[in-house]
């Protein structure tokens, strides 16, 4: 079942590798069917190397597995956290990409410093509080999902969390989107540890330049690309 979106989660898994995002068998995508609801997820710690499409796992949205060979990645309940508040969801992506993982051990937001950040993200990329040691020992990957859905404002306007002494998520209408968030929340916070050290006290974007730049590419007035 869902062969083609099982094809799609699996390349796009393998996208995160290509891009630098993730080393080992760190990081996963995720996709949800508009249709059933199921959830396809990478398996739990399977190589990139040697995964193949039909090993992606597809589940409810309980997270019961429907169809697959192996176990569905540990991350799972956290992804199914996000769907559940979040019905537009169609994509999440998680990784320990190494720029943006540093503000997120660093317990910082990654501050929109420039167009690149504005192109993508409203404003600052928020870090989620720390989960308690009871919320760490009662449901782990459900209580980021949790602490991860306090933090966000307006799950559009900034498809991105960092998890405090983690990693980051990013999420999208589709798997595709969400992987691009990746990649370009990865730049934006490497850019952005290289204004610091050049300038410690680099103010943040003009609200109106980050005006410009985000609604030239979100919303109505959207005019950035092809009709
Ligand atoms: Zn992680």
């Amino acid at each position: 079942m869902l062969e083609e979106l099982k094809k799609r989660v699996f390349e796009q898994n393998l996208a995160l590798v290509k891009n630098g995002l993730v080393v080992l068998t760190w990081g996963n995508v995720s996709a949800r069917d508009g249709e059933t609801g199921c959830i396809v997820i990478k398996p739990s710690g399977v190589p990139y190397d040697t995964m193949r499409e039909g090993d992606m796992v597809v589940v409810d949205e309980k997270g019961n597995t429907v169809e697959g060979n192996y176990r569905p990645s540990s991350d799972l309940p956290t992804h199914l956290y996000l769907y559940k508040q979040y019905p537009t969801l169609g994509g999440i992506v998680h990784t320990h990409s190494s720029y943006a993982t540093a503000f997120a051990q660093s317990g910082r937001a990654i501050p929109a410093y420039g167009t690149t950040h504005a192109d993508a993200f409203y404003g600052s990329v928020p870090c989620a509080r720390a989960l308690t040691n009871e919320e760490i020992d009662e449901a782990y990957e459900w209580n980021t999902g949790k602490v991860i859905a306090e933090a966000v404002s307006d799950i559009e306007a900034i498809p991105a969390m960092l998890v405090k002494n983690h990693g980051v998520f990013t999420w999208g209408k589709s798997p595709e989107k969400a992987v691009e968030n990746a990649v370009t929340l990865e730049e934006v916070a490497k850019m952005a540890l290289l204004t610091e050290r050049l300038n410690p006290s680099t103010p943040e974007i003009d609200q109106h330049l980050l005006d410009k730049h985000y609604f030239r590419k979100h919303g109505k007035n959207a005019y950035y690309g092809q009709k």
